[in-house]
């Protein structure tokens, strides 16, 4: 066992799986682009205040942040997520609105590590601020859908709710409260702490000791206003209009103080239910304003790329893409030529790798074939002295032929292209 190994929580990525994700980021900023969303950056560190406003009472704030005082004695903390700090460089920069952005990027809790859960992950979102309009809330939804549709899982379900207007909310919450008071001794205990911090996030609970309780609890669509009742209506028949499949699961009230209306999660088809959440969202008011910036709508979402990767293992798609190179130079000279070579073919935009410490040829075929390229060019003193290369395929029936050095670069294209590839993922 070596003496240092990653934190519990943290983890190394190595190849082929970091191309796996760096390739999940690049078909979410496709998805996102593609609507006029921009990349925003956040800092992966900021005073411990801003990320407080998101809620004291979630477990995020109160438990699970990566807090402590710098050099210059400022509270800080690690990311426990992005919108706050998006909400917070809104209020800090100002920009035009409707201001839509998204984000890529590790976060951290201090969880406790299991499946699907670490300290360090990674998630991609997107917010919108300064609209208020339930079609975005659908655009910002159906964006959400079409990444897990890119990706290829087909499994995925979209639950949906509205929380209201604040003053259904705070009404609905009231009667929740009155309701789970009147049923204390039908709770769990943890439910029972819940509840005196904030009545709706018992709902979240998934424990069976609470779900007799929860099964008559209150429902909040008794308490929308019009208005509220209205933005709900629309936002299902737009994405009715989209051919988006959703469920109304009035349980669904996540955790940020901040949300009202519109919410929604999308879960795994295949996973347990610890881990099913593959991500979620929701239109929150407030978060901007009590971050110094004046009063703006909002409304995103985050997906967590482990559980999304989770599920696509579990669907079987979306696997570690096969990443090799082109050309594989074996010289057997002492690997100047080599040095050269791959240079050239680098520079004219083909992939190559070699070998080093001037090995055997014996040696160095093995790791051109370990290197998975299709063609290895050979560069023994013979071709040296002949101003030559061989041209070798590595898989498929071609024969190798000797071509001159100097046309190289276009013999090499032209082999490529009949060159059988190994097959994808
Ligand atoms: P949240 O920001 O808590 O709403 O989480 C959004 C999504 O991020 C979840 O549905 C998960 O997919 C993912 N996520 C949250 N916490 C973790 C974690 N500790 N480890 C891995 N993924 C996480």
């Amino acid at each position: 066992m070596p003496e240092f190994q990653h934190s519990p929580g943290m983890r190394d990525i190595l190849p082929p799986d970091s191309g796996r994700w760096r390739q999940f980021q690049a078909v979410f900023a496709q998805v996102v682009e593609s609507a006029g969303y921009g990349e925003v950056m956040p800092p992966l560190m900021e005073d411990l205040a801003v990320f407080q406003r998101v809620g004291e009472a979630t477990d995020v704030v109160t438990k699970e942040m990566y807090d402590f005082i710098d050099r210059g004695g400022r509270h800080v903390s690690l990311r426990p997520e992005c919108t706050a700090s998006v909400c917070r460089i809104f209020a800090q920069h100002r920009p035009a609105t409707p201001w839509k952005v998204f984000y890529a990027g590790p976060n951290f809790r201090y969880e406790k590590p299991q499946r699907g859960r670490f300290r360090q992950f990674d998630q991609v979102g997107i917010e919108v601020l300064g609209a208020d309009d339930p079609y975005l809330d659908v655009e910002v939804i159906a964006l959400g859908w079409e990444f897990y549709q890119r990706l290829g899982l087909r499994q995925v379900k979209l639950l949906l709710n509205s929380l209201g207007e604040p003053d259904d909310r705070a009404r609905y919450e009231a009667s929740l409260a009155q309701y789970f008071n009147d049923n204390l001794d039908r709770l769990s205990p943890e439910s029972q702490i819940t509840l005196t911090k904030n009545p709706l996030r018992v709902l979240d609970s998934k424990r069976a000791a609470d779900a007799a309780v929860l099964a008559n609890a209150p429902r909040i669509a008794s308490f929308y206003s019009p208005e509220a009742a209205a933005h709900f209506e629309a936002v299902q028949q737009g994405l009715t209009d989209l051919g988006i499949p959703f469920t109304i699961d009035t349980a669904l009230v996540r955790g940020l103080d901040y949300y009202r209306r519109t919410t929604f999660e999308f879960q795994g088809g295949t996973l347990d239910s610890a881990q099913n959440a593959l991500g979620g969202g929701g239109r929150y008011d407030g978060l901007v304003e009590s971050l110094g910036g004046p009063a703006t709508h909002g409304i995103g979402f985050a997906l967590g790329l482990d559980r999304t990767l989770l599920a696509c293992d579990d669907e079987g798609v979306f696997g570690a893409p096969n990443k090799t190179v082109d050309v594989f130079v074996v010289d057997t000279t002492g690997g100047q030529e080599a040095l050269r070579i791959t240079a050239q073919l680098r520079a004219a935009g083909i992939s190559a790798d070699r070998a080093f410490e001037n090995r055997s040829m014996k040696s160095q075929m093995k790791g051109a074939d370990r290197s998975g390229a299709p063609l290895a060019i050979i560069v023994g003193s013979n071709e040296l002295d002949a101003g030559q290369v061989v041209i070798r395929p590595l898989r498929g029936e071609d024969a190798q032929r000797s071509v001159a050095r100097d046309t190289l670069i276009s013999e090499v294209i032209q082999a490529l292209q009949t060159a059988p590839k190994e097959a994808t993922q």
